[in-house]
């Protein structure tokens, strides 16, 4: 009989700022299912974009999580520090005419919304109107040698031609779960100022780390349709999925950053414990 794979978790915070008590739910779901079933728990640091994350916050993270009482297993995974393996997975896709650069800037892409009659909308807002999927390879290779920035978009209708049909997902408790990876249209594996894309990375990464059991928050639920797709296109394994509700605050509104919910910092400067950490983070003992 074959062995079946080890049950594998993780915990994969953007450093952008201080964790708060959602981001604790999140990593102590994580965490809990995999010490509850003898498995793996990983910790990943998804720092890909340099205008946004800080190494503080990444030294913050180990120090919060730690503090919060959880233990991670092998070394911890920092995503600015594979940019090689992205760029071959991108160079992959590329080389199956899947990708196509993008010149479009933001004003470009508004300008060109603006003067179409109607813009099919995706879960990230506006779809992109394929202006520079219609451009002629020559004129392609002649903007790229000259040194033009441009990202690299999906080419979603190829994509979807290739990919086996009838996509799905796995979410726990709630079977499996058809997917519409169409609705994110050409959507951007690599921008201009960052050399990949978290829709990339993560699936990248769940695969080479050998995560099985996907917990995240319900709000990263609609990316996974392009995650399948993402799975299918580069024949990586796909893992089971229980995105889990976000923690609200006492009038119900949910927790972020920007609202400045409650931080793990200052929880413990308060004289907070982390077993009144881990109850406030809706994990009581
Ligand atoms: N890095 C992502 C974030 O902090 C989470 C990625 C994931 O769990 O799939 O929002």
């Amino acid at each position: 009989m074959e062995a079946s794979p080890p049950f594998v978790t993780r915990f994969a915070p953007s450093p952008t700022g201080l964790l708060h008590l959602g981001h604790a739910h999140s990593a102590l779901a994580g965490w809990r299912r995999a010490r509850a079933a003898g498995g793996r728990f990983l910790l990943r640091i998804e720092d890909i974009d340099p205008t946004r994350c800080r190494p503080e916050f990444t030294d913050a993270i180990l120090e919060d999580l730690s503090w919060l009482g959880l233990d991670w297993d092998g070394a911890v995974r920092v995503q600015s520090a594979h940019l090689a393996e992205y760029r071959a997975a991108l160079d992959a896709l590329t080389a199956r005419g899947l990708l196509y650069p993008c010149f479009c800037t933001r004003a470009d892409i508004a300008r060109e919304l603006a003067a179409s009659l109607s813009a099919p909308h995706g879960p990230d807002g506006p779809l992109y109107p394929g202006t520079c999927r219609r451009l002629p390879e020559t004129e392609r290779a002649a903007r790229i040698t000259a040194g033009e920035a441009h990202a690299l978009r999906l080419d979603m209708a190829r994509a979807l031609a290739l990919a086996p049909p009838g996509l799905s997902f796995a979410e726990e408790g709630e079977g499996r779960i058809a997917c519409d990876p169409a609705r994110f249209g050409d959507v951007v594996l690599a921008r201009k100022d960052v050399p990949a894309s978290y829709h990339l990375c993560v699936t990248h990464d769940d695969a080479l780390q050998g995560v099985t059991l996907v917990t995240r928050g319900e709000d990263l639920k609609p990316a996974t349709d392009l995650h399948r797709l993402l799975q299918a296109l580069m024949g990586w394994p796909e893992p089971a999925y229980a995105h889990h509700p976000l923690l609200t605050d006492a009038t119900g509104r949910r927790l972020a950053k920007r609202d400045r919910a409650a931080t793990l910092r200052e929880l413990r400067q308060a004289g907070t414990s982390p077993a009144e950490a881990r109850a406030l983070a809706g994990w009581p003992d």
